[in-house]
């Protein structure tokens, strides 16, 4: 009898512990807002079964949550925008190396950490914006034309304290070294219409409200506003596309693996079923950015602004050289 019972435990207890190890979760840090993740997950828990929970919040407290947290964290895996804050995550030790051959396959490397820390999941265009009724696309050329005297009172800009401008200004930093790209930001601050603006929507705005005729935005802003109002006067330029030019500026939002992972091997399937063509659409798509897996066509609405070269520079260059860029643009008086 006790013996019978004895082995009831047993397996009862064998069951439980089976249970236990099928009910999969990785769980997830998100600086991308719920509405682009959920559906993500939602399709990834449909096809695997594991369960992604997650919380959504600003880059900065969610970095510094995970700081404060440590060994304890919940969190397997860090989503967020800009190569420069992936970057920071990075260098701040909240990240781990993975080395996984179909991440390395799908992410083009100019579009990941060189160590294998972080790794962009859709790509950003930050690009030349223009209005459709006072300019030709003829009278727009490059990134640094924009400092040319013909443009001068007619450029708007987006505050420099905003991580895409600093990670901008980081590139052309590796690009063109600190002295030239100097030139270059301070011939734009020179052009200003008005001070800069606190956003990019507010930049595109100012065009249509005549308080200039150029800006330089994210790609996607330009799509939610044509989205709202298809009649926008506004068009993106492709920038620097010449023969030897360099090519559209562009940047990523990504994820890594947390240094302090439970769900460590779940949480690198599920990165690389977020590179995956199957899921690549679903990533970008709802923000309107294109996928960095070259093996993924952009989403209709997004191919139609036209084709470009993109610049090859390292996005972690944003990162490397952010603290370069904020100086430059502050001695330039770039505000
Ligand atoms: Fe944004």
């Amino acid at each position: 009898m006790f013996k019978k019972s004895l082995i009831v435990t047993i397996i009862f207890t064998m069951l439980i512990s089976a249970s236990v190890s099928f009910a999969k979760e990785v769980v997830v840090y998100s600086a991308r807002k719920d509405h682009l993740i959920r559906p993500l997950f939602d399709a990834y828990k449909k096809e695997t079964g594991v369960e992604v929970k997650y919380i959504t919040g600003k880059a900065a407290p969610l970095m510094q949550r995970l700081k404060s947290e440590g060994r304890n964290t919940p969190a397997d895996m860090l989503i967020t925008v800009d190569a420069g804050n992936l970057w920071n995550a990075a260098n701040e030790g909240l990240l781990q190396t993975v080395d996984s051959e179909v991440i390395n396959n799908n992410i083009p490397a100019h579009l990941r950490d060189s160590g294998n820390q972080w790794f962009g999941l859709s790509v950003r265009a930050r690009t030349i914006v223009y209005s459709t009724s006072r300019i030709n696309s003829s009278e727009l050329s490059t990134y640094e034309d924009l400092g040319n005297a013909k443009w001068k009172g007619r450029l708007c800009l987006r505050t420099s304290k905003k991580v895409y401008n600093q990670s901008l200004v980081a590139m052309f930093i590796a690009q063109y070294g600190e002295a030239e790209t100097e030139k270059i930001v301070k011939s734009w601050v020179d052009n200003l219409a008005t001070e800069p603006f606190s956003n990019d929507t507010k930049v595109m705005k100012a065009i249509i409200a005549n308080q200039c005729d150029v800006g330089i935005v994210n790609s996607y802003y330009y799509g939610r506003l044509v989205k709202k109002d298809p009649d926008t006067p506004l068009a993106l330029f492709w920038p620097n596309q010449n023969s030897e030019g360099e090519g559209v500026h562009v940047n990523v939002s990504g994820a890594g693996i947390t240094k302090y992972a439970k769900n460590r091997d779940d949480a690198i399937r599920l990165l690389e079923w977020l590179s995956s063509e199957k899921a690549q659409n679903l990533f970008a798509d709802s923000n309107m950015e294109y996928p960095v897996n070259p093996m993924v066509k952009p989403h209709p609405t997004v191919s139609a602004w036209g084709s470009f070269r993109q610049n090859r520079v390292n996005v972690l260059n944003a990162g490397e050289l952010q603290t370069a860029a904020i100086m430059l643009m502050d001695r330039v008086g770039y505000k």
